[in-house]
């Protein structure tokens, strides 16, 4: 439990806002975005331009049968809610349709925006997960200005350093890792030595490991067989998870997992998941794979 007294601001979108809202969009994942013939695209579709099974009313015109034609990419992909806030708020509820013009500054803002909210998910957890109060204040002072700029305008979304808020953001959710898996080491108990960010555990059965606490961040978990396994604490920023088995597992206190994760990952009803995060309607068919959205 948190003992950073912030409250949490108005100002400052909790994970609930930072769903997708595909009804209010322009379909900018379907049109920004390019992606390449692959295992997860059956085509070749350059970014700036319309999906083809795109509908005129931005609908998927293939969205109950996206995995059996190749689109298996398409069901990975989550943009935290970037569609909406760009479509909506960014550009009044203009599409790229009625108004052509506005197609390159509107996928560009996208792009930009789908990192600005994807940082708003991160740092909501984080702050949730914060011991310490100056953690809690940095990470709550983060959100305020990340927010601030998905407001616009647009030309100020589009000149944005976003590297250099990517390293800040990076930061404050290490300082709060640090804090949040250091509480599973008060008894002395050591992880194995292969556990560490950036591991490569493809493949991997980690079933009977100890893994509470353990920093996996960025790990290549493809494949790794985490069945019935306990993730409390363990931080998976950017960890790959694709076909990982996740079937039974206990994920309600992993840090940092975030929707595409799961979304190409397998599991099932029994895979217990954090607030927020939803178990994907095709884990019950297990033909998960990668997206590989190209910008
Ligand atoms: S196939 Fe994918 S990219 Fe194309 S319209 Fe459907 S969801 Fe969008």
């Amino acid at each position: 439990m948190s003992t950073t007294s912030i409250p949490r601001s108005a100002a400052t979108p909790g994970r609930d806002a930072l769903q997708p809202g595909c009804s209010n969009c322009f379909a900018l994942c379907c049109t920004a975005f390019g992606f390449s013939r692959s295992a997860d695209f059956a085509i070749d579709k350059p970014a700036g331009t319309p999906c083809p099974n795109l509908a005129a009313d931005f609908s998927c015109g293939i969205h109950d049968r996206l995995r059996p034609r190749g689109f298996r990419g398409c069901t990975v992909f989550d943009c935290f809610g970037a569609g909406q806030a760009v479509s909506q708020g960014l550009f009044d509820g203009v599409s790229w349709r009625e108004k052509p013009e506005s197609r390159s500054g509107m996928f560009a803002a996208f792009k930009i925006m789908r990192q600005l909210h994807e940082m708003l998910w991160y740092l909501a957890e984080a702050q949730e997960r914060a011991f310490d109060a100056d953690t809690g204040t940095a990470v709550q002072e983060l959100r305020l200005t990340i927010s601030k700029l998905t407001k616009g305008p647009v030309a100020g979304l589009l000149a944005l350093d976003v590297e250099t808020l990517h390293s800040r953001v990076r930061q404050v959710l290490a300082e709060v890792s640090e804090e949040v898996r250091a509480a599973f080491f008060a008894s002395g108990d050591e992880l194995e030595e292969r556990l560490q960010p950036q591991a490569d555990l493809a493949g991997v059965d980690l079933r009977t490991l100890r893994l509470c606490g353990a920093n996996l961040r960025g790990a290549c978990l493809i494949a790794a067989d985490l069945r019935g396994a306990d993730l409390a604490g363990v931080d998976l920023l950017g960890a790959d998870l694709r076909d990982a088995r996740l079937e039974g597992a206990e994920l309600s206190r992993a840090l940092y997992l975030a929707q595409p994760q799961l979304n190409s990952a397998r599991g099932n009803p029994e895979t217990r998941l954090p607030g927020g995060l939803e178990a994907p309607g095709h884990w019950h068919v297990n033909q998960n794979h990668a997206q590989t959205w190209t910008a």
